[in-house]
């Protein structure tokens, strides 16, 4: 069998980034969960000893608590300064610019889009910086949008990082028509675009397609959901594990991709035992 891995895949640059801080600070504990693999982050734990707090009433004085690529809520941020604890923050720079934006824009006087899910940690994080938290407004679509009575007739829009860039533009245009003023930032990251650029690329010329990744994260679904639309045998594992034999009958070239938080140790791992098939 023959492999061929797509040309962007597996973690970007604020995972990556995440990663080798907690590897910095043993005996350390992570504020929810790092990044979306249960493996890497049970890897953390037995090799450098980095815990995981689900709940910021779990953090004792003097704790070292590093803050996860998707950030906390500033209340959040609040409770561990007073609670002595020793905050690494190991946010990705790309979601600190959101929250940075929301919090000065919105002490001059405009209204805030906010372009996310409104239940994703990145979009608490990003909101809770807001200077009157009646005055930001989670939209994933138009229609939402329609129902917004906003403040001013000032506007600046944000944008959840991950994001379809396409969906946004839809939001600001229908917001320009209406406005004085809008104030768009561009704060979607091409990162995750990139993997699925290639998945897609890759998946139009292979007879199997692997897509490696936690089956609960988001960009990981995305990634199998794309694979399919061109290769028919695309399946979703999170570890070597998983692949079945009988997928790989009368194919000769396989593609591999993998999502925003899968190490490169597991997908080596695949990738050896698919080429002995
Ligand atoms: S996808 Fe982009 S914004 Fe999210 S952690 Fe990775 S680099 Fe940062």
């Amino acid at each position: 069998m023959q492999v061929k891995i797509a040309s962007h895949y597996g973690f970007c640059f604020g995972v990556k980034r995440a990663i080798e801080i907690a590897q910095n600070y043993e005996s350390s504990y992570t504020m929810g969960p790092l990044i979306h693999n249960k493996k890497e982050i049970d890897r953390l734990h037995k090799e450098h000893n980095v815990g995981l707090y689900e709940n910021i009433d779990d953090v004792k004085n003097g704790d070292t608590v590093i803050i996860r690529t998707h950030g906390i809520p500033r209340d959040q941020l609040k409770t561990l300064r007073q609670q002595d604890a020793k905050i690494i923050n190991a946010t990705c720079p790309f979601v600190t610019t959101p929250q940075q934006i929301v919090k000065k824009i919105s002490q001059e006087g405009y209204s805030i889009l906010l372009f996310g899910d409104e239940n994703h940690p990145e979009v608490k994080g990003v909101k809770s910086y807001a200077h009157d938290q009646n005055d930001i407004h989670v939209v994933l679509d138009l229609d939402q949008l329609k129902k917004i009575k906003f403040k001013y007739d000032k506007i600046a829009t944000v944008a959840q990082t991950t994001r379809k860039k396409e969906q946004y533009l839809e939001l600001v245009n229908y917001l320009i028509l209406r406005n004085k003023e809008v104030r768009v930032f561009n704060t979607i990251c091409d990162a995750t675009f990139e993997n699925q650029d290639a998945t897609r690329d890759l998946s139009k010329q292979v007879d199997i397609m692997i897509v490696i990744g936690g089956k609960n994260s988001s960009n990981t679904k995305q990634l199998l959901h794309i694979a399919q639309e061109n290769c028919y045998d695309s399946y979703l594992i999170e570890d070597e594990t998983e692949l079945e034999k009988s997928w790989f009958f009368g194919k000769n070239l396989c593609g591999i991709t993998a999502g925003a938080s899968t190490p490169d140790w597991i997908i080596q791992k695949v990738v050896k035992k698919i080429e002995t098939l």
